[in-house]
């Protein structure tokens, strides 16, 4: 193993024991290195803690609504239809105390040692404990402290809730504003709307899931309407009133009145945790948005200090955390040289319905590509109409007219994510239109029109 040196107390001392960290500490472990890690909150990180699992399986206990209404069509009597936040929210939390500690055992099997306090740096080869002041040495030092919610110039965003503080709300909203139209807040409007809220998105331009494809992006807006989703673009967000009997309004630039709520959920987008950390004592440039500048290995301007996940603000998903993780393993512990491919990172909003994507939208491909076809199916699913719902889905392929390569999926209806994580090994392999024409319809699905495109 490369990097083993007792001049030091650890070999690879990582701050943040998120989805980057763990997988990073536990790969430099199994390749002998002596492992530590320090992490301020829980084991897990956003994704397990506060983001991605507590927020599916929300999505999951919203969909009974639909599920339920659509049961007496296919003869199902339900006698009583009533909904307890407070079961599902607290069903919610103990899988994830289950899915902390199952992290934690983790890091205990494969000998990585952990400190539940926060560290900061204090030099190229040091790190500070801030409960026991104890100071550390290390050969290595990983950084994976993540992103933080921000609120950018609300005042009286004190009142306000972020996805930290949206998991353990004391009781349903009946209404909820939004601040922002990005995933966050798409996908938490389409669970309050769901579970009965009535739910208003807030944004400063006239833009939503900016980045994805305008043709889907169109389609949610029309379909989350007519659900009863209300928005508001091109109002950015001036204060936040808290009212004597503990409602909130939301004044918006503008409008001459405000929006009540209950609940006030601010959703515009993350920042890098790098505040406070000591990085400067060891030289570790910042960009201007806080974030690490790393190079292609995750090498910060500091030779001994790496940045991997969300704190280097590339691409902020829990899986490009994990293979950066892994890479720097096992590049500086393993002695295998992987490089991350960037190219073709599948991604999906878990909005009601859902969207997903991959590769390039239309108006990149043309920018790129210049000549391009695409072709798209516009269906209604045989669930939708059996529960006389109007809801139509829409899949959406640019091809280059050149080689006829599929360069982008776009998709938005019912299990698109589901769909378009097998769709996507094809567009990375480059396959053709014509290779997905010779593919059979597996019938009756919804996939099945991925291979029916005109
Ligand atoms: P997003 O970047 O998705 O969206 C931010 C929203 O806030 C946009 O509507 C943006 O408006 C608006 N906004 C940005 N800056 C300001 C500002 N200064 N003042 C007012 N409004 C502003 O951020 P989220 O917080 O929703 O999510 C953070 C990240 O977490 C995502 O980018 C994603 O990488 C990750 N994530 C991924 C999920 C998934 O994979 N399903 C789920 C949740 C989060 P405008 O577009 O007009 O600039």
């Amino acid at each position: 193993m490369a990097g083993q040196d007792y001049d030091y107390d650890y070999d690879l001392f990582v701050i943040g024991a998120g989805s980057g960290g763990v997988r990073a500490s536990r790969i430099a472990s199994s390749h002998g290195a002596r492992v530590a890690v320090a992490e301020e909150y829980r084991v897990g990180g956003t994704c397990v803690i506060r983001g991605c699992v507590p927020k599916k399986l929300l999505v999951y206990g919203s969909h009974f609504a639909e599920e339920l209404q659509d049961a007496a069509n296919y003869g199902w009597t339900v006698e009583k239809m009533t909904f307890d936040w407070a079961t599902l929210r607290d069903a919610v939390n103990k899988d994830v105390d289950r899915l902390n500690a199952a992290y934690t055992s983790t890091l205990e099997n494969n000998k990585v040692e952990r400190f539940l306090e926060r560290a900061t740096i204090t030099g190229p080869h040091s790190v500070r404990l801030a409960d026991s002041g104890r100071e550390i040495t290390a050969k290595f030092i990983l950084v994976a402290t993540g992103a933080w919610p921000v609120t950018p110039g609300i005042k009286g965003a004190e009142h306000c809730i972020t996805s930290n503080e949206v998991f353990h709300l004391p009781e349903l909203p009946k209404k909820v504003v939004i601040a922002g139209a990005g995933y966050i807040a798409l996908e938490f409007a389409g669970i309050f709307n769901a579970l009965g809220s009535h739910v208003t998105v807030v944004n400063r331009s006239e833009t939503l899931l900016r980045g994805y494809d305008e043709a889907l992006r169109d389609r949610l807006l029309q379909i989350t309407m007519a659900r009863g989703i209300e928005y508001k673009f091109n109002c950015p967000f001036e204060k936040v009133v808290k009212r004597e009997d503990g409602t909130l309004e939301a004044w918006l630039k503008n409008q001459p009145e405000p929006l009540v709520a209950d609940v006030i959920l601010v959703a515009t987008g993350r920042r890098p945790k790098t505040d406070g950390l000591g990085l400067e004592t060891a030289g570790v440039e910042l960009g201007e948005g806080g974030e690490i500048k790393v190079d292609a290995r995750g090498q910060t301007t500091c030779e001994s200090i790496y940045a991997v996940g969300d704190v280097t603000d590339r691409v902020q998903l829990t899986p490009i955390a994990i293979r950066e993780g892994q890479a720097f393993a096992d590049r500086v512990f393993g002695g295998k040289d992987t490089e991350i491919d960037y190219d073709c990172i599948p991604s999906a909003v878990f909005s009601q319905p859902p969207l997903a994507s991959v590769g390039l939208t239309e108006g990149q491909a043309r920018n790129k590509y210049g000549s391009v076809k695409v072709y798209s199916s516009d269906f209604r699913p045989m669930k939708n109409v059996f529960g006389h719902r109007p809801e139509r889905g829409l899949y959406k392929m640019v091809v280059d007219a050149g080689t006829d390569r599929v360069l982008g999926l776009h998709m938005i209806g019912p299990e698109a994510p589901e769909i378009l994580q097998a769709a996507a090994i094809a567009v990375k392999a480059g396959l053709t239109k014509a290779d997905f024409d010779a593919t059979v319809a597996l019938h009756p699905s919804m996939a099945e029109e991925l291979v029916l495109m005109k």
